[in-house]
């Protein structure tokens, strides 16, 4: 009599199909997120990721160059002595930077202008790092404290603007709770709110709208592509969120931080 050998269950992998993920999550295989999707992580964890990028990076271009100097030298025989010098320089200059930004964040005073500080050499920084602490497998962590580190320097610049030059946007995945408390806060403070459903949506609004400042919220993922491409330009505060019931759906947030921000911001 022919047996038959148990059938292996292919593994069911549980996927939420009420949501619509954004795109940053769609690898997300539906298992709870670790430590309930909040990612709070203390400023020295970015420092760090950031200290080993410049290292990851400046070992690559000086082996690349290295590599290369032979069919350099062929070229034109000084050139990778140059390009080594050139590269030196390179590399002193962003220790240089990285030992301000240290001092800035640490000794409380900002020692250089915004410019070159946050949102400028900063927002780069803080992508190249999240690349390479996603290599690690550390993104949203190492996304986090960068965002912190990031709102720290910004908020202390004391920027204020009037009531109509604030916006506040949101994305579509907030709790009922933490949508009542926003609204609550923008009611209180007289400054438009807006659901950013999608980044595109989001740099339409504050294209149309022309902001001085803005107030943002979104997950750590997201909200590292919103720096990314807006904070350069305008001022913007980032505060991200928890997902206690994994991405894209009922996000909580810190309603006291985004309170004391507009109320800064608005000088109130
Ligand atoms: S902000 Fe919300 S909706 Fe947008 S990607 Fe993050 S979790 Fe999803």
């Amino acid at each position: 009599m022919a047996t038959s050998a148990p059938v292996q269950r292919p593994q069911l992998i549980h996927i939420e199909t009420d949501r619509r993920l954004g795109h940053e999550w769609d690898e997300w295989d539906g298992k709870p997120l670790p430590n309930n999707g909040d990612y709070a992580a203390p400023p020295r964890l970015f420092f760090a990721y950031s200290a080993l990028t410049l290292l990851v990076v400046g070992a690559a271009a000086t082996g690349l160059l290295f590599l290369l100097a032979p069919r350099l030298g062929a070229l034109w025989a000084p050139l990778p002595a140059a390009l080594g010098w050139i590269l030196a320089g390179c590399c002193g200059a962003a220790v240089l930077w990285f030992a301000i930004l240290l001092a800035s964040f640490y000794g409380g005073v900002s020692l250089l202008p915004e410019a070159l500080l946050e949102r400028g050499p900063y927002l780069r920084m803080m992508n190249v790092t999240s690349r390479v602490a996603r290599w690690l497998g550390r993104r949203d962590w190492v996304e986090h404290a960068a965002i912190d580190v990031y709102n720290t320097l910004a908020v202390r610049r004391g920027r204020t603007v009037g009531k109509g030059e604030l916006l506040v946007l949101i994305p579509r995945c907030l709790s009922k709770g933490a949508l009542d408390g926003v609204l609550a806060i923008a009611g209180r403070y007289e400054v438009p709110v807006f659901v950013a459903t999608r980044g595109q949506l989001a740099r339409r609004v504050i294209r149309e709208r022309r902001p001085r400042a803005v107030v943002a919220v979104a997950c750590e993922r997201d909200m590292l592509t919103g720096l990314r491409d807006v904070a350069g330009k305008l001022p913007v505060l980032g505060l991200t969120m928890q997902l206690p019931n994994g991405p894209c759906r009922d996000a909580v947030l810190d309603l006291a931080t985004m309170e004391s921000w507009v109320k800064g911001l608005v000088g109130a």
